[in-house]
Order: structure tokens, then C-alpha cells, then sequence
């Protein structure tokens, strides 16, 4: 029911640097607690429409030109990414971005910075991104920019909790990963999203391992959503097995 979407996104034109049309109308919805996925192959517009909903296409300049975004019932497309975080919005942007210098522990501590709870409840929550991230814990102590891909991408995601979001945005928590560590990441977000009601908005170019643990699945092609609907029928459809899951 319409009371049980977070996130809608409504008919959203994006366009960068003044002339390049990348969005050309998407409309999606993100129902609370559910896990949506967000697919298509290389710059179909999965990172521009992430960056559309968290308010981060501006340093890119890009911006917003028609439609709306609208996050449990308020219009937040003139909001800052900050104001956005207290809303419960956080992304995890693709390719970790980690802050290398610091440790695992220092790198989830800082994604605390927004909370006004005090410490005790900051340390609890340090001990709840470990229990999804056991690894994270043996690693607390090494420095960010010595840990694999794998644990960066974790370290990526653990930070986005410590901001105890509702919504994560999340971007391509595949990219460069061996297919175990990919099973493992997403073991994590379905284990996040079942355990702590978190609800994910996720882009992936791996269409195959993202409709195994999405609910729901918008397929873009150039800046369109094509196709859309509950993952199990999105995985056998034949044009999605064809041309997204490589088998026919
Ligand atoms: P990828 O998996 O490569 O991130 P994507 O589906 O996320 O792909 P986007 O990154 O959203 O796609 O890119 C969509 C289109 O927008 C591409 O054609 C890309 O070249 C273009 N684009 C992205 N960022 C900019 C920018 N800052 N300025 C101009 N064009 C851009």
C-alpha cells in the first residue's frame, strides 16, 4: 500500500553540466524494509539516480531538472546530503571511500558525527556493526588502506550504520569483488535488513546476485527504467535471462 513506500521517486529528468540529458524520466518506489534493486549495465544512470535521491550530484554539476523525490511524504530534493542523513538517508558511495588513514575502528566511529545520543549508545551501536561485520572487529586496529577491497566495501557499509540510517543507498557493493566476497556482502545486507529493519535501495551491475536477494528489481537502459518488478519474476523473464543473466 501507498503508506508503505519511503522512497518515491516521480518521472526525475537529471541533467549535467547544463546540456546532457542522462535521466530521462525515472519513477521508482522503495517500500519500507523491503531491499529494491536498481540494475542495468554500465552508465545506464544507477549511480545519477542514487546520487539524485541523496543530493550529491551537485559537486558533479549535475542537478535535478523535473519530477520529484520524495522521502516519507516530504519533498527533500533541495536538501543537503547532511540534512538528508538526519532524515535516515545515508548512501555508501561505489568504490569504498574509506578514510585510509585511519583505522577500521577510528573509519566506523566517524560515521557517527551526525548522532546527539552520547557515547554509550554510539559504542552499543560499534558493537552492533560488529556483530554483521565479525571481520571488521578483527581488523579494528589496522589502518583502513591496508584492508582488502572486500573489508573496505564492509568498512564502507559498517560507517553507513553507525549513523543508525532507515534507508540505505547503496552503490555497486559488488564492483571489483571475487564472487565469494560478493556472496558474503550480500549475506551482510539481507542479514542488516531483516535484523535491523533497514531498508536498501541498492545499484547493481551484477543482475544475477542482486535479484537472488532484492525483493524487487527497476531495470534502467539509458537513463529509463525498462522493465520492472518482484525479483523472482524479474529472474524468469526471458528478456532479463537473455540479456541480463547471460543464460537464454
Ligand atoms: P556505472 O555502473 O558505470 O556507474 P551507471 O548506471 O551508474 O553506470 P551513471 O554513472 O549514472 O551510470 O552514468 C550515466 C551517464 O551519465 C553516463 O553516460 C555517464 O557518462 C554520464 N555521466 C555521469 N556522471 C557525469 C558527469 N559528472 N558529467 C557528465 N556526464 C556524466
Amino acid at each position: 500500500t501507498e503508506a508503505d513506500t519511503l522512497l518515491e521517486v516521480n518521472n526525475i529528468e537529471v541533467i549535467y553540466n547544463h546540456v546532457i540529458l542522462v535521466l530521462k524520466g525515472v519513477s521508482l518506489s522503495v517500500p519500507k524494509g523491503g531491499i529494491t534493486a536498481l540494475l542495468g549495465g554500465n552508465g545506464a544512470g544507477k549511480t545519477t539516480t542514487l546520487k539524485a535521491i541523496s543530493n550529491l550530484l551537485r559537486s558533479e554539476r549535475g542537478e535535478v531538472t523535473k519530477g520529484a523525490i520524495v522521502y516519507r511524504g516530504e519533498r527533500v530534493q533541495d536538501m543537503s546530503p547532511a540534512d538528508l542523513v538526519r532524515k535516515g538517508v545515508i548512501q555508501v558511495m561505489e568504490g569504498r571511500h574509506c578514510f585510509e588513514h585511519l583505522t577500521v575502528e577510528e573509519n566506523l566511529l566517524t560515521g557517527a558525527y551526525t548522532r546527539t545520543d552520547g557515547r554509550a549508545e554510539v559504542m552499543k551501536d560499534l558493537e552492533m556493526v560488529y556483530s554483521y561485520f565479525p571481520r571488521l572487529k578483527e581488523r579494528r586496529k589496522s589502518q583502513a588502506g591496508y584492508t582488502s577491497g572486500g573489508e573496505q566495501q564492509m568498512v564502507a557499509m559498517g560507517r553507513a550504520l553507525m549513523s543508525r540510517p532507515e534507508t540505505i543507498l547503496l552503490d555497486e557493493p559488488s564492483m571489483g569483488l571475487a564472487p565469494q566476497l560478493v556472496e558474503q556482502i550480500f549475506e551482510i545486507v539481507k542479514a542488516v535488513n531483516e535484523g535491523e529493519g533497514v531498508t536498501f535501495l541498492l545499484a547493481e551491475q551484477n543482475t544475477n546476485v542482486a535479484l537472488r536477494y532484492a525483493h524487487y528489481g527497476y531495470i534502467l537502459e539509458s537513463g529509463r527504467v525498462v522493465m520492472d518488478g518482484p525479483a523472482k519474476q524479474l529472474r524468469e523473464n526471458p528478456d532479463v535471462k537473455e540479456f541480463y543473466l547471460g543464460m537464454s
